[in-house]
């Protein structure tokens, strides 16, 4: 394999650049390690000093069709020349044709309504406020170890990280949490013949309902198809069934906040479709355009045309150069590379299961199509975090030309362009297992 790192990070362009970032940017930014980018092709990026490393965070699952890719490049190229920008105050074909795809795609099978918007906070700040207008009804339901954004409104589910909430409150009142199902470290006894989210939906109905929250307040619960931020976190079979049908006999809408699961990224369009569930609303950002900012929320017809003109808007919902952006991912992604988030991810999904058997500190791997969490812990029959050995392989592959995000309190994930080849996947496995053979013995 040809060396990858040729100055070992931060090198000296890379340390200017960090010093002047350190003067003038906002602290509160959380950065692991200091990559400092040049240029990024396809799943492979190269930072100022030369150096190049194959990337499995996508820009936070962001760069689904890679960077730079050469069509979308053009489709935004060809339309910066038309126009940037108008404003939603006005009409224009691109914002026609993009909710029209979303629509086509979207997992529900009444027509969408759909927002447009330009983060993951923002359209889930639009689900929320839908949800309330629509319903009538002020409280909610998240989960413990969601991210949902850090505007007040998705902030009050927002419960992956404590940083995220100190000194923040009071947030939006009324969101109640729930723990999450998690398969690996099930907090309630599993009912015979069940599984944990029926446990965790027996908790809303038995311990919520009636007495602390009357279900008839309650206008939607919020949640990720796949825990993102908390840790890649995989419901069991019948979670979303039985979530549907709690929401169902009380007329709480089901809102999928699809922001890192969807377009494409699991291997299907949406994550909440490896469930056969419908939902009534969804929220989209990250993968859908490519990079540049965009943010979508659909909601079934008869909720999202409850709306009255000015309920809700922005300036820059529908920028066309976001527009053409997401258009273009749509097609690349539904052309070939949701097939090929399948085909890689379980290549990779196979080659960490067999790496768990070499590895004892591996407690386990989970995720869908390029979505996977690799959970490292101390000991497997205690499951016990290993916080520090994940932070030192993340740094230890960045050191060694692989750039990896954690999340959970021990997770480390593997979320790569959905464009990705073989040769990259098996390259950056190869660092990833160097580097956790370096560290399993040290920390
Ligand atoms: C990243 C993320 C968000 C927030 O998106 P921003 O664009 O950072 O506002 C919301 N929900 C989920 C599931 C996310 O992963």
């Amino acid at each position: 394999m040809f060396p990858r790192i040729l100055t070992p990070p931060p090198g000296p362009k890379a340390k200017l650049i960090l010093e002047r970032d350190a003067r003038v940017l906002s602290p509160s930014y959380a950065r692991d390690y200091p990559f400092v980018m040049a240029r990024g092709q396809g799943a492979e990026v190269w930072d100022v000093d030369g150096n190049r490393y194959i990337d499995f965070a996508a820009g936070i699952a962001v760069t689904s069709t890679g960077h730079s890719h050469p069509e979308i490049v053009r489709a935004i190229q060809a339309q910066a020349e038309k126009f940037i920008h108008i404003s939603s105050d006005f009409y224009h074909e691109l914002m026609v044709r993009l909710a029209e795809r979303i629509d086509e795609i979207a997992p529900m099978q009444e027509d969408v309504t759909v927002f447009l918007a330009n983060s993951g906070t923002e359209s889930v700040e639009a689900a929320l406020k839908l949800a309330r207008y629509a319903t009538g009804r002020r409280q909610f339901i998240g989960f413990l170890g969601a991210f949902h954004g850090r505007s007040m409104g998705s902030l009050s589910f927002t419960a992956s990280k404590a940083r995220q909430q100190e000194r923040f409150f009071p947030t939006m009142p009324g969101v109640w949490h729930v723990p999450f199902p998690d398969p690996y470290r099930p907090v309630f006894p599993i009912p015979p013949g069940g599984d944990i989210g029926d446990a965790v939906v027996n908790y809303i109905e038995e311990m919520l309902f009636p007495e602390a929250l009357p279900p008839d307040e309650v206008a939607a619960v919020l949640v990720e198809p796949i825990q993102g931020e908390g840790g890649y976190i995989v419901p069991p079979p019948h979670f979303f069934p039985r979530l549907r049908d709690m929401c169902d006999r009380h007329g709480i809408l089901l809102i999928l906040d699809e922001v890192q699961a969807g377009v494409g990224r699991t291997g299907k369009w949406w994550g909440i479709q490896h469930w056969n569930v419908e939902p009534d609303i969804i929220c989209i950002a990250k993968g859908i355009a490519s990079g540049v900012p965009l943010g979508a929320m659909a909601a079934r017809r008869s909720i999202g045309a409850k709306w009255k003109p000015g309920a809700h808007g922005n300036t820059y919902g529908g920028n066309p150069l976001a527009c053409v952006a997401a258009l273009k991912t749509l097609e690349l992604i539904e052309r070939e590379y949701m097939q090929n988030a399948a085909t890689q991810g379980a290549f990779m999904f196979d080659a960490l299961a067999e790496m768990q058997a070499r590895h004892e500190c591996i407690g386990e791997v989970r995720g869908r199509g390029l979505m996977i969490g690799i959970e490292l812990v101390k000991d497997r029959a205690t499951k016990t975090a290993a916080k520090e050995l994940r932070d030192a392989v993340v740094h230890r592959c960045f050191e060694n030309g692989l750039l990896t995000l954690g999340c959970g309190r021990s997770t480390l994930r593997f979320m790569p362009a959905l464009m990705i080849e073989k040769e990259l996947v098996e390259a950056g496995l190869a660092i990833f297992e160097n580097a956790l053979s370096e560290e399993e013995g040290r920390v």
